[in-house]
């Protein structure tokens, strides 16, 4: 048996030790959860709808001890996890509106009638990563049981709690056994296995470029159906006519926010070069403002990092010879503690191209809107971006102009779940999220019956 040593990122204490599941057990939990899709996708609409109300009932019952845990699991601030654990309910709750409205089409066909269904695909293994445990699980979970999958889940190896307590949520709401099956495991154990076994039949992965890209291969052996959340280096572009005070005091929270582990985070700020000077000042004020500290505490914006591993790979960029314009402070002694950091490198530099998922940004300068499009481009990744402005035009030409599948303007607010959410380029493919997410769980069939 293999176990793991479950760690609080804000006192290095270990607080739990999971056992981790074997190959022999993946096997077996996809091949119950393949007979109990037999009888779950025959469920009636309206029954299955009231189920996943009754899981979001049981989310929004248990939501303070699920938000505790991820403050205790992975160092989220008390804020952040209670929204996060809001969040998995309000996803259960918008996707139950699903099963009865699951509707195909009728196309007028010469000599009978031209039917579509939306058939569910069967197992559906969802892979999430450690820096949003409860969210990006139940983005993939709940619109693929809405549409009438099984789902086996796989955690980060280091972040299984609220994903463990979420699978006991379903069975005490109603669910039956098998529908939703979370299994703590390795990535090179548990993940592999969903993409090689021919009977999970979907992979939602959410995580590094690297490793999608591996996932990506491995699926088309069996054509597997894929979709990809992976990593992003977003900017935050800041023009000359923008409400610059606003634009500054928003700056941390778009990038420092969950210690900037966030594939979201705007870690590039693009700054129209007559107002650097200014912005930078503003700036500063905001950063110091921006508490780095217990996360407990209701008044803390931003906690430790999730590991050490993660600290050392993020303090690790500070060795090049980026200069460092200013430093928020944090805590010193026990904890994976990491300021919020603010650099004014080249554009050449890594600290601007790669994405560094922590609470670091670069800050560089623009002449035209020109030069702000196509440095913001200048990336494989294209997951998301800001842009400040009061010109309405410059706003929509912008955004028109920045590859990225979700934009803000004069926010850095772009994730919802009733709005589409995914990458352009190497930020993956497929979205999530939004009125269409469950036909992604889906094969569109058509049947043509004769009337002769
Ligand atoms: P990761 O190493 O890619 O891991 C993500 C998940 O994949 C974990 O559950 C991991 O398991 C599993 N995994 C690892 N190797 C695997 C393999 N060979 N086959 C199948 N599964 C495997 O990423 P991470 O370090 O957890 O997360 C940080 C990265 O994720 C960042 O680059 C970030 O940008 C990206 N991310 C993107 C989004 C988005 O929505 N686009 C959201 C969050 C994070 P183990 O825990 O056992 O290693
Ligand atoms: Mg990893």
């Amino acid at each position: 048996m293999t176990v793991t040593q479950i760690v609080d990122p804000t006192t290095e204490e270990i607080i739990e030790t999971i056992e981790l599941v074997s190959l022999q057990e993946t096997d077996a939990a996809i091949a119950r959860a393949q007979r109990a899709f037999l009888t779950w996708r025959t469920v009636e609409p309206a029954d299955r709808a009231r189920l996943l109300r009754r899981f979001a009932d049981a989310v929004d019952a248990d939501l303070e001890h699920l938000a505790a845990m991820e403050v205790r699991n992975a160092g989220h601030t008390i804020g952040n996890a209670r929204w996060e654990a809001g969040n998995v309910r309000d996803v259960l709750t918008y996707y139950s509106g699903t099963p009865e409205r699951l509707s195909g089409r009728q196309i007028p066909t010469p000599g009978g009638v031209n039917l579509t269904f939306h058939e569910p695909l069967g197992v559906i293994g969802v892979i999430v990563p450690w820096n949003f445990p409860m969210p990006i699980a139940a983005w993939g979970f709940a619109p693929a049981l809405a549409a009438g999958n099984t789902v086996v889940l796989k955690p980060a190896e280091i972040t299984p709690l609220t994903a463990i307590r979420l699978g006991e949520l379903a069975l005490q709401a109603g669910l039956p056994e098998d529908v939703f099956t979370v299994l703590p495991g390795k990535g090179s154990v548990v993940g592999e296995r969903f993409v090689t076994h021919p009977d999970v039949r979907k992979v939602v992965f959410t995580g590094s470029t690297a490793v999608g890209k591996r996932i990506m291969a491995g699926c088309a052996d069996q054509v597997k159906r894929l979709t990809l959340e992976l990593g992003g280096k977003n900017s935050n572009i800041i023009f000359a006519d923008a409400d610059l005070d606003q634009a500054a005091a928003a700056t941390p929270g778009g990038a420092f926010d969950n210690a900037g582990q966030d594939c979201c985070a705007r870690s590039r700020v693009l700054v129209q070069r007559s107002v650097l000077d200014r912005y930078l000042e503003l700036l500063e004020l905001a950063v110091r403002d921006f508490h780095c500290g217990d996360p407990s505490l209701e008044q803390t914006a931003m906690g430790p990092l999730v590991s050490a591993a993660h600290r050392d790979s993020v303090a690790a960029y500070l060795d090049d010879d980026a200069p460092i314009a200013f430093q928020g402070s944090a805590p010193t002694g026990p904890g994976f503690w990491f300021p919020p950091t603010v650099l004014t490198p080249s554009p050449d530099s890594r600290v601007f191209n790669e994405e560094i998922f922590g609470p670091i940004i670069a800050v560089v300068p623009f002449e035209d809107e020109a030069e702000a499009i196509r440095l913001a481009n200048d990336t494989d990744y294209g997951l998301s971006g800001s842009i400040w402005t009061r010109d309405v035009g410059r706003a929509l030409r912008v955004s028109r102009g920045v590859d990225a599948g979700n934009l803000s303007v004069n926010t850095h607010a772009s994730v919802r779940y009733w709005t589409p959410f995914g990458g352009f380029k190497q930020s993956g493919f497929g979205r999530e999220l939004g009125p269409d997410a469950a036909e992604a769980f889906t094969e569109t069939k058509n049947v043509f019956i004769s009337s002769s």
